[in-house]
């Protein structure tokens, strides 16, 4: 009943959204259900995380006669959950889908989430939607990748910032469709062959193509964001060593203090890659286009950077801070008022500067994280060292961008790095606010993706090749 709604939704997007699109024949073989409450005859298994009361209730249903009531919530988080048994694969990917429906009159953002163990205890959404009140909501995500490695697992149902009660009906898990996200030309591989009729698409060709499997990141577009999701995990497949073949909307576990270097995502890095982390100061920057380019010549090839941004300037251009972070990039902290003397204050005044620039971030993307901070001027002083709970990525290869370098004179000094073997794993300093940076940029990344490069973000830099960071300490290169 829920497969049946959903395909049809879904089948009146693509016909929605298919302006210049080809739609293809979609094979239409169902899902293998693991999960499937309709809540008709019991709870079927679900639970109260905390002390909240979870009943069948006949009150409201979204399919069927009953659905379950949430309330007396004391937190946002309480909510009810059911284990995910054996029959659930970490490192698989399924389709989630639940219906949600509240009546507090107010909308309520509510959270389809998922319980893990790895290292740590993970809390990660799988779809949240915004509920009006009055109004059944389904929360579904077609393409879920239980992290690889993670055990005991919960999928829960909460609120943000809500204690209201709610109903939760026709919640189904179950392996998805065997076309798949990537599988652009419906071969059941994922393979060069459909980055290269993405390309071919989106070069104006006149390619077959359809939202169903191209659209990698679902927003109802197909662009060049999708194809650096796909390239994510292609760009050469026959040195990447893994089977992983799906690529996901996951929501990135939240990074903890002193641990970005272990959380950040390196699967997409083809296995004997010589890495580099381009890294750019001083944005965001509203009213320019350069930080766009850069951002787009980096996706073009499936690249990820390092932004360091700029504390007061953050509140006019939030939309570039959120981009960076959709596209897998990495924010970071660049001091809130940027200061040429932060060597010369005392504690407070560094920690200062670091939290308020920490907490903006924080609040432009909805998280609660520590980011890794670039020194402004690459001033360092003992105080600085002992104060800031983070690592200081500093510069092995100065691109001489604020000095007055020309595109060519960045592109030549990058490129004899590369060729004399001094530019693997090394932070380059960069900054977005410059016309030459960006012209720079989008004549580097195809040279340095052609020459066996692959420009990744200064934790995911340091991760690929075994080495941490430690807080306190500058970094101008793995080494
Ligand atoms: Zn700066």
């Amino acid at each position: 009943m829920v497969n049946m709604k959903r395909m049809i939704a879904r089948l009146s997007v693509l016909t929605a959204l298919g302006m210049g699109i080809t739609a293809l024949s979609v094979p239409a073989t169902a899902g293998t259900a693991l999960l499937s409450a309709s809540f008709e005859s019991g709870t079927d298994g679900f639970s109260a995380r905390s002390t909240e009361s979870v009943v069948r209730s006949s009150d409201k249903a979204y399919d069927g006669q009953y659905s379950l009531f949430i309330s007396n919530r004391g937190n946002d988080w309480n909510g009810p959950t059911i284990s995910l048994g054996s029959e659930w694969q970490s490192g698989e990917t399924y389709s989630f889908s639940c219906a949600v429906y509240q009546n507090s009159g107010e909308t309520v953002e509510m959270k389809l989430s998922l319980q893990y163990e790895a290292d740590t205890t993970y809390y990660v959404q799988i779809a949240t939607e915004s509920v009006p009140s009055d109004k059944w909501v389904v929360l579904s995500n077609p393409s879920y990748q239980i992290p690889a490695g993670a055990s005991s697992r919960y999928l829960y149902i909460e609120t943000t910032e809500s204690k209201c009660d709610f109903y939760v009906d026709a919640v189904s898990g179950e392996l998805p469709t065997h076309y798949r996200k990537g599988d652009v030309n419906y071969d059941e591989k994922i393979d060069k062959a459909d980055v290269q009729l993405l390309l071919s698409y989106l070069e104006g060709e006149n390619a077959e193509i359809s939202l169903e499997t191209a659209d990698m990141n679902e927003d109802g577009k197909i662009n060049v964001i999708d194809l650096s999701l796909l390239r994510k995990y292609f760009i050469y497949p026959e040195r990447y060593t893994t089977t992983t073949t799906t690529t996901t909307t996951t929501s990135k576990p939240q990074l903890a203090p002193g641990q970005w270097y272990n959380t950040a995502d390196i699967s997409w890095i083809p296995k004997g890659s010589k890495t580099v982390a381009l890294s750019f100061d001083d944005g965001p920057i509203s009213g320019q286009n350069f930080a766009n380019r850069i951002h787009d010549a980096l996706t073009k090839q499936g690249f990820h950077a390092t932004f360091f941004y700029w504390g007061t300037r953050i509140s006019s251009n939030e939309n570039e801070i959120k981009e960076a972070e959709r596209r897998g990039f990495e924010v970071a902290n660049h001091t809130w008022s940027h200061p040429d003397n932060l060597d010369k204050q005392d504690a407070n005044g560094v920690m200062s500067e670091y939290t308020k620039c920490k907490d903006a971030l924080n609040r432009v993307l909805g998280v609660n994280r520590d980011y890794l901070v670039r020194l402004p001027y690459l001033k360092y002083s003992s105080t600085i060292a002992n104060t800031l709970p983070v690592p200081f990525p500093n510069s092995g290869i100065d691109s001489g961008d604020w000095s007055g370098s020309s595109a060519s004179a960045i592109v030549q000094k990058i490129q004899q790095a590369a060729q004399n073997g001094s530019l693997n794993g090394q932070v380059v300093l960069m900054h977005e606010t410059y016309d030459t940076t960006a012209t720079a940029v989008e004549q580097l990344c195809p040279w340095l993706a052609q020459n066996g490069y692959v420009v990744c973000t200064v934790s995911e830099m340091f991760k690929y090749n075994n080495k941490e960071m430690y807080a306190g300490k500058v970094y101008n290169s793995c080494w």
